[in-house]
């Protein structure tokens, strides 16, 4: 069974070189999906706390919250960190709190200091579920992501990995078979 979870994400983007009016820097609020599935946990009847999902899934990609999004070879890339740091804002402000943890992978990269994500590819609604997919699989067995934005609406379905050891008090995975919320202990097998 799945469960699931729905979140929103401000965000300014453009497509650099794409023939169209999305070439220019515009915004967006999009609605991501994430579904994760697994046997249901029969301690808790339940796949996996939504709530959880959102959690995990949110310390990670605050970083597109309120961010600029932008493919690597974008020349406003240097124009506008020249702009931040004249600014004295490229290495954050004291208000610059709703940061998430830097991440870097084959896909991209954030930069939360100045709430910038600079991109392999261009971030369509397809660009971003293939990032929160390579950010997140280790993370949740991800079967499907849905992005919303705009008109523009993109969905996935993923092979799910082995099932995974999960608390049958709290319903979150165990870490080395202790649950780190509540410290139940997996009964040795
Ligand atoms: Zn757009
Ligand atoms: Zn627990």
């Amino acid at each position: 069974m799945r469960s699931q979870t729905t979140f929103d994400i401000q965000y300014a983007h453009r497509f650099y070189g794409f023939q169209g009016e999305a070439r220019y820097l515009h915004g967006h609020t999009g609605t991501l999906t994430i579904e994760v599935e697994d046997t249901v946990n029969p301690g808790v009847n339940m796949v996996f706390p939504c709530n959880e999902i959102q959690k995990t899934a949110w310390a990670v990609l605050k970083n597109f919250d309120h961010a600029l999004v932008l493919r690597e070879d974008d020349p406003l890339l240097p124009a506008i960190l020249g702009v931040y740091e004249k600014e004295g804002i490229k290495d954050g402000t004291p208000t610059n709190t709703m940061k998430g943890a830097a991440f870097e992978n084959e896909l991209c990269k954030a930069y939360p200091d100045c709430r910038l994500v600079v991109t392999k590819e261009t971030m369509t609604v397809e660009g971003m579920i293939k990032m929160v997919y390579s950010l997140l699989k280790d993370k949740l067995n991800i079967a499907k992501i849905t992005f919303t934005s705009g008109v523009n609406v993109a969905s996935c379905e993923f092979t799910t990995g082995a099932t995974k050891d999960r608390c049958p008090l709290c319903g979150i995975a165990l870490v080395d078979g202790v649950c780190p919320k509540c410290g139940y202990k997996h009964p040795a097998r």
